[in-house]
């Protein structure tokens, strides 16, 4: 008990789920699922959810981006996603980070 019920409950309100299916083996604390659910550029609610790692669920990072930030990439293509597209997400978690973020947005048809 103690703090990660008052998460539990932001993110029930919310709709933001556990990515994994069984409540105890894997589960993350709430707050972590709460974060993972803000957009990793501009920290508004995120709705678009990628994972980086492509492998199971339990062992997988999840990020989200809002559809503006989402849309600020998807718009550009590869040749044309510089430094300075998700300079957030570049300056927390860095530019290996920031890549495998391009290149799991599909680029514009
Ligand atoms: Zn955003």
């Amino acid at each position: 008990m103690g703090s990660d019920t008052v998460w539990r409950e932001i993110c029930s309100k919310l709709g933001y789920k556990q990515a994994s299916a069984t409540r105890t083996r894997g589960a993350k604390p709430w707050r972590t699922v709460y974060v993972a659910n803000l957009c990793a550029e501009c920290v508004r609610e995120g709705n678009i959810v990628l994972n980086l790692s492509g492998g199971s669920i339990e062992t997988s990072q999840f990020v989200s981006l809002c559809s503006s930030c989402f849309g600020k990439v998807h718009r550009k293509p590869m040749q044309h996603r510089t430094a300075d597209l998700l300079a957030r997400v570049k300056a927390k978690h860095g530019t290996l980070f920031q890549f495998k973020l391009y290149n799991l947005i599909p680029e514009p048809k």
